[in-house]
């Protein structure tokens, strides 16, 4: 194995970490499905959605920068749609 393989034994946490980070909720999931989560806000049918409304303009969707999926706080930190919706959605003041 030599010098190389000891070197990348230690990097490898390094690599997958952010992987873990950027997991993507599913609509599938039992808490999407509680909070009516879906990835385009085009396709919501409840009450409380008003037109306008999506992840990227929530104050729970972390990173407003991010123009496509971003981290949101109500999914732990999970990766949702920027032009999703859930119920749970807060404007950004
Ligand atoms: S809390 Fe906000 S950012 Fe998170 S899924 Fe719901 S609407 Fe989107």
């Amino acid at each position: 194995m030599g010098l190389a393989g000891i070197v990348a034994i230690p990097a490898a946490p390094l690599i997958f970490a952010p992987v873990a980070a950027q997991e993507r909720v599913s609509e599938d999931g039992p808490q999407a499905k509680a909070l009516h989560y879906r990835h385009d806000a085009a396709d919501v049918d409840h009450d409380a959605y008003e037109e306008g409304q999506n992840c990227a303009n929530c104050a729970l969707f972390s990173d407003p920068e991010a123009s496509d999926w971003g981290p949101c706080e109500a999914f732990g930190g999970r990766h949702v749609a920027a032009a999703g919706w859930c119920s749970a959605w807060v404007p950004r003041s």
